[in-house]
């Protein structure tokens, strides 16, 4: 396992992959730590939640130097996505008593409840575009419903999978409640039948997604799948140009466009469609290619070198199909080492071609142009995937109806599509099945037991 820096091409560190007898060791240890973890009340349990925020905001600039130097997002972005999991630790320290109290329920019986108890050790499968957040947002409920985490990271992102573990044991939590375990895809099958493992939880590709699902239905264990997306932003003619090209932009670029829930397809209404176009370019132009710890830099390199050319390989694809380039479509810094690539807006996107069909994972922005509201809500439904949408309108009520009609897991209404701690967040169709964050996402790894007294 290596740890490359993605703007230069640096090997950083290497890692060897672990064995099978180390594997099982650290299961062992995991399985044991539950029993004492389950048994801590949940003031107990709040109080390490609040002292892991805590351990973010002190080592916020260690932690975000550590994820820019191995998946190449902007220092900025790496120090808000650190702060996010203090955030999220401090919602689940505070909150987890009240989503998880004995709910009493009238029946026949003198007295009858539900009652929510952990299911036991947790395998979390997580990605490296968010290396921090994901682990975060799937282990802190989990965790604070008693249950113990086991982490499998991505592969490019081993020092971040090691610091968090580092930082969960910092914070005073019992020796082997959250462990990392150095392994390859490849072994994932194995820990995941081992009797230890109670439910895994993965965010990730469909392709990841898919075959993980099926080894956990192989040993029926619960399975909760966080996969890709090709959200659709829907402009409507009477949005505001400007500002909503402003949206766009962060919206498609953020993360260097490798996020689930960045605005993938841009469905815009012809008659308001060249002045977004042209705003949207004017936009992209003015950003600068560089050092992703510069803060001036706009334009930071994607995470590997082969995700960077999957990207320009789709984009020819489409070109090839019949869409129209009209910026980026290469591969940025001759002569750099980096997996830079320009940002990129392909317009007359259509049905047929990768752009639209396929997840576009980085930064891509494809144009699709449509009649009106009816053809915009087809083309925007008309996709394999379900995670999220926005729609941009200056009539909100008119926005309520349409984002009723978008078949995904959250639309936002002039907003960008963003996961928070209070609201669910997860996708339909083949973005997977389950959900995180909120209340829901706490009760995805519990046994919601009934209880019944005569
Ligand atoms: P990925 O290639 O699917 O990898 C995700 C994780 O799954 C990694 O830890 C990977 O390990 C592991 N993995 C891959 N194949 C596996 C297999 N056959 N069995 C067990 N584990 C396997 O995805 P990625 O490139 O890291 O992330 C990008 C994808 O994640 C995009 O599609 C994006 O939309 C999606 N995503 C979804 C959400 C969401 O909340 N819905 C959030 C973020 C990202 P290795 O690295 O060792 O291969």
């Amino acid at each position: 396992m290596q740890s490359i820096n993605p703007a230069t091409g640096q090997i950083i560190q290497s890692f060897s992959i672990w064995q099978a007898e180390e594997i099982d060791a650290v299961l062992k240890h995991v399985e044991s730590a539950q029993i004492e973890w389950s048994a801590f009340n949940f003031a107990q349990r709040s109080c390490l939640m609040h002292n892991l925020a805590q351990i973010f905001r002190q080592r916020s600039e260690e932690y975000a130097n550590l994820i820019t130097e191995e998946m190449g997002k902007l220092l900025k972005e790496a120090r808000a996505e650190i702060e996010k999991c203090a955030i999220g630790c401090e919602h689940y320290a505070n909150q987890a008593e009240f989503y998880l109290r004995d709910e009493i329920i009238a029946s026949d019986a003198s007295r009858s409840l539900v009652v929510y108890q952990p299911l036991g050790t947790v395998l979390c499968i997580m990605p490296w575009n968010f290396p921090f957040w994901q682990l975060i947002r799937a282990a802190a409920p989990a965790m604070m419903a008693g249950n113990t985490i086991v982490l499998k990271h991505a592969s490019n992102v081993p020092r971040c999978a090691l610091a968090l573990e580092d930082a969960f044991r910092q914070a005073g939590f019992p020796e082997h409640a959250f462990r990392t375990l150095m392994v390859s895809a490849e072994q994932v099958q194995a820990v995941i039948a081992d009797r230890s493992i109670a439910a895994v939880t993965l965010t990730g590709s469909s392709t990841a997604g898919r075959k993980v699902a099926a080894i956990a239905g192989q040993h029926l264990k619960k399975c909760v799948l966080e996969l890709g997306g090709s959200d659709p932003f829907i402009v409507l003619d009477d949005a505001d140009i400007e500002s909503t090209a402003q949206q766009a932009l962060v919206a498609r670029l953020q993360n260097m466009g490798q996020s689930c829930i960045a605005a993938k397809r841009f469905i815009l209404i012809d008659t308001i469609a060249d002045a977004f176009v042209e705003q949207l370019s004017i936009l992209f132009s003015r950003l600068q290619i560089g050092d992703p710890k510069h803060e001036a830099t706009g334009i930071a390199p994607m995470a590997r070198e082969d995700l960077r050319n999957e990207l320009h390989e789709q984009v020819e694809r489409s070109l090839a199909a019949g869409a129209k380039l009209v910026s980026g479509g290469t591969v940025t810094g001759t002569g750099i080492q980096g997996s830079y690539y320009a940002p990129t807006i392909l317009d007359h996107v259509r049905p047929g071609m990768a752009a639209f069909d396929e997840e576009l994972f980085g930064p891509v922005a494809a144009i699709v142009r449509v009649k009106d509201t009816d053809d915009a809500i087809r083309l925007a439904n008309q996709t394999q995937f379900g995670l999220g949408g926005s729609v941009w309108t200056r009539n909100t009520a008119r926005g309520e109806e349409l984002a009723r009609q978008i078949h995904a897991g959250s639309v936002f209404v002039n907003g960008i599509v963003r996961s928070d701690a209070r609201l669910p967040f997860g996708g339909i169709k083949e973005s997977g099945y389950g959900r995180e964050l909120s209340y829901h996402g706490i009760r995805e790894f519990v046994n919601i037991k009934t209880v019944w007294i005569k």
